[in-house]
């Protein structure tokens, strides 16, 4: 496999953080997917977006245990 965006040939599996933005607030959700090492392209399979998907659902319903692990802060420019 080679990536789409740079035809890299460097594409590993790696432990990335996804965000989830919830209104003002963003979530970080840890998962492992295929990363591009030449451009940082990531490439999710079927499982991890459904992982994905099933995460952003349960937020909306609040039904997921969630840790403060920093701020969100905006530029005020
Ligand atoms: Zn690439």
């Amino acid at each position: 496999m080679r990536c789409v965006i740079c035809s890299s040939p460097d594409i590993e599996e790696r432990e990335v953080e996804e965000e989830i933005r919830i209104g003002n607030d963003i979530v970080v959700v840890p998962v492992k997917t295929k990363v591009c090492a030449g451009c940082g392209e990531r490439y999710y399979d079927r499982k991890t977006m459904t992982l994905l998907e099933e995460i952003e659902d349960k937020l909306e319903k609040k039904s997921i245990n969630l840790r403060v692990v920093g701020k969100v802060l905006k530029c005020q420019i």
